[in-house]
């Protein structure tokens, strides 16, 4: 044991510096009384001083620990009796002696329960005495006794005080983390169903906090039908197996009758034997994280859906709602970079200008829609359609569909399908062809010329036919 851990023990008492108190006044005074002495102490040794507890006959609170009696008395952890100190080596050059005139000391160490000596219980005088009898002797060590109690006793209080004091923070920490986080904690108890809950537990479900505890299945009844019998099933599923759960509910709180969605994450604490004894668990309001969710949700549907029809439009042609020249080319290109062969029949209305010109741009327009139309009825997974320019269309077809055929069929399909005008006019349409097969090596526009080619040629030759390139 050294000095240093000694010090420790006595600062841990914390009574260094406290007011004077009726028990230790009362020991001292037993002490001088049974002894006859003067003065009696009760002293704590510290550093550099020992300081009195209490004290009888004199008023000193304190007196330097070098040459002092304790501090020998200590030192030994024994009982010391100086009969006179004028004659002690040890003490006849101390204050004490020179300066207060003390001849006579008899002390007993107080010990801690740890077994640090923190300081003694003493009688003096101001005479040389005898030393005590057997009789003086035990009372003096039973004083230093019961005082090393009391200091053992105080020490104990202080232990629990600053463990209750840490409990209560913490519980404080917990409401407060509760508070911020917006969940509740509670515990059923497995054995006899009780439950406790903190009290944000009860602004969830908008029960009265000062109404007592609410049963468990007045709780439960504030759940959506399916989600309270999820609940009962999780919660029995723990307790006979110990398995925790985390789910989503909804349920109607009590006071407002507001629907509110919570989120409960509970775990099973097992006793000694493995066997769950309780589910400990927190539960939240996730209300607002889910409208929140809900609200980011629709608005990226909405997004999508205008990517959607941006990417529509971009992509169509208005008038005919054919793939426009762009994504048409797109795919005339996709189809050539994979190697795909294709057919490419480029038309053209023949004198499409004199439509317009004997009725009308909006006339032209209808018939253009017109023809759309109809043409659109060959799109399918072999034969692609494109509305490359004013008049002009274009058909993509697989290289192992006829496409001469196609275009003939086409062309009956227009012929049969006049635009009727009122007044019984009939615009009749016809156009001109040119068709090329891809080779390799081909890209889109190498190809489109192939096939502009021939249509040229064919519009050459006299109008409504097919050229086909060479
Ligand atoms: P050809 O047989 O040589 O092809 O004669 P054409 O009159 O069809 O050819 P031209 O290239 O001289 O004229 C094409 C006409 O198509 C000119 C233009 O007014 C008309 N046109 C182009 N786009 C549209 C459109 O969107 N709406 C209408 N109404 N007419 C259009
Ligand atoms: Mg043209
Ligand atoms: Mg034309």
């Amino acid at each position: 044991m050294s000095e240093a851990t000694r010090l420790a023990s006595l600062r841990s008492l914390d009574i260094l510096e406290t007011d004077s108190e009726e028990t230790f006044d009362c020991l001292v005074r037993m002490a001088a009384e049974a002894l006859g002495t003067p003065i009696a102490l009760a002293t704590l040794v510290d550093e550099a001083r020992v300081w009195l507890k209490a004290r009888i006959g004199t008023d000193a609170t304190q007196t330097p620990r070098e040459g002092s009696f304790c501090s020998t008395t200590i030192d030994c952890r024994e009982m010391l009796v100086v009969e006179d100190a004028a004659l002690d080596p040890r003490f006849v050059l101390s204050s004490l002696v020179t300066v207060d005139g003390i001849r006579f000391y008899a002390g007993a160490p107080v010990m801690l329960a740890d077994g640090e000596v923190v300081g003694a219980v003493c009688v003096l005088d101001t005479i040389p005495r005898p030393a005590p009898d057997a009789a003086g002797t035990a009372l003096l060590r039973g004083l230093a006794a019961a005082v090393g109690h009391l200091l053992d006793l105080r020490r104990q209080l202080i232990a629990r005080r600053l463990a209750e004091h840490r409990l209560a923070e913490q519980a404080r920490l917990l409401e407060l983390a509760e508070e911020i986080a917006g969940v509740g904690t509670f515990r059923l108890d497995f054995s006899d169903g009780s439950v406790r809950q903190s009290p944000p537990i009860f602004a969830i479900y908008g029960l009265d906090a000062n109404a007592g505890v609410p049963s468990t299945e007045s709780m439960l009844a504030l759940y959506d039908l399916e989600d309270r019998r999820c609940i009962e099933a999780a919660i029995e599923r723990a307790r006979l197996s110990g398995e925790g759960y985390n789910l989503d509910a909804k349920l109607r709180r009590a006071d407002d009758g507001m629907k509110r969605d919570v989120r409960v994450k509970a775990r099973v604490q097992f006793d000694a034997a493995g066997r769950p004894a309780a589910l400990v668990g927190v539960l939240q309001d996730v209300t607002m994280e889910k409208e929140a969710l809900a609200l980011i949700n629709s608005r990226r549907i909405e997004a999508d859906r205008r990517a959607d029809r941006m990417r529509h439009l971009a992509s169509v042609d208005a008038l005919t709602g054919l793939p426009n020249r762009r994504a048409f080319l797109e795919d005339v290109g996709n189809a050539l970079e994979y190697g795909v062969s294709v057919n490419l029949a480029v038309l053209d209305l023949d004198h499409f200008k004199s439509i317009n010109d004997r009725h009308g741009h909006e006339i032209g327009d209808a018939a253009l829609a017109a023809f759309g139309r109809i043409a659109g009825r060959f799109a399918d997974e072999g034969c692609r359609l494109g509305r490359i320019g004013g008049e002009e269309f274009a058909l993509m077809v697989a290289e192992t569909r006829d496409a001469v055929r196609l275009v003939e069929r086409l062309r009956e399909a227009v012929l049969a399908e006049p635009l009727r005008l009122r007044l019984g006019t009939e615009i009749r349409l016809t156009f001109s062809a040119g068709l090329a097969r891809s080779q390799p090596g081909d890209d889109w526009s190498s190809l489109f010329s192939r096939a502009d080619r021939a249509l040229y040629r064919a519009k050459n030759e006299g109008r409504d036919r097919l050229a086909i390139a060479a």
